[in-house]
């Protein structure tokens, strides 16, 4: 496992400011870098150069940035954070369900910016370790999934989760530091992604979220992004 700083990082940005702005940000904290104005260039070099994490503008001249994120997925699992100037949240449902990992919403801090590095570089460390034999228990902070078992314990505690519950922690376990779609949760968890079930999903998540949040009104697992999703966090 590397340490921060020292991953290749490929900027897909067309505005010259903004690049500079990231360019000097990841220079002042030893990331290595490249960078890349249009879509076709960043395919292009996500295939030649392999970075470790590309950032990616959604807005580009020529190729729309979720088609970039469809095209890398066709042949690589590296971490994509989708930087969108745009406050609509469709467009990051979009980048996200085309499987990118998190966002960033112009304007951003150069903080910001860091600390979504941070969380994407420790994301990899843990896809290095599991790339090795699957994993069979989950570990964060107090909780702990026995995939084999089927049982989830809470400091020690063992809990009582309902298979929907069940199912909806371990989606999210296994996906630690990734934002993912209401769309994406339903999908995956009901087979099913039709909006009327968005109510069911907050449900399940408020009763999971009893059982596992200390304050569930101040998550420490599952943060919610709204109008967007949910991520489970490394605590
Ligand atoms: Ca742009």
């Amino acid at each position: 496992m590397s340490e921060h700083g020292s991953h290749s990082i490929l900027v897909v940005e067309d505005d010259p400011a903004v690049r500079n702005l990231i360019s000097t940000a990841l220079e002042s904290r030893g990331y290595q870098y490249s960078t890349a104005e249009t879509g076709k260039a960043a395919i292009a070099a996500a295939a030649t150069t392999s970075p470790d994490i590309v950032l990616l503008d959604l807005g580009l001249p020529d190729v729309d940035g979720v088609d970039v994120i469809r095209r890398i997925r066709t042949w690589s699992n590296m971490p994509i954070i989708v930087i969108s100037a745009r406050s609509d949240d469709s467009d990051k449902i979009d980048a996200l369900d085309a499987g990118a990992d998190d966002y960033l919403t112009k304007p951003f801090s150069v903080g910001e910016l860091l600390a979504r590095l941070r969380m994407t570089e420790r994301h990899l460390g843990y896809m290095a370790e599991d790339a090795a034999p699957q994993k069979s228990v989950f570990t964060n902070g107090g909780l702990v999934i026995d995939y084999a078992a089927g049982t989830v314990k809470l400091e020690g505690r063992q809990l009582h989760l309902t298979p929907m519950e069940y199912k909806l922690l371990c989606l999210l376990a296994q996906n630690t530091d990734r934002v993912l779609t209401h769309q994406y949760i339903l999908k995956e968890v009901w087979g099913t992604s039709q909006d009327g079930d968005l109510a069911s999903l907050r449900v399940f998540m408020g009763t999971l979220r009893k059982k596992i949040e200390e304050s569930p009104s101040r998550p420490r697992y599952i943060q919610t992004h709204v109008g967007v999703g949910y991520r489970m966090v490394r605590v």
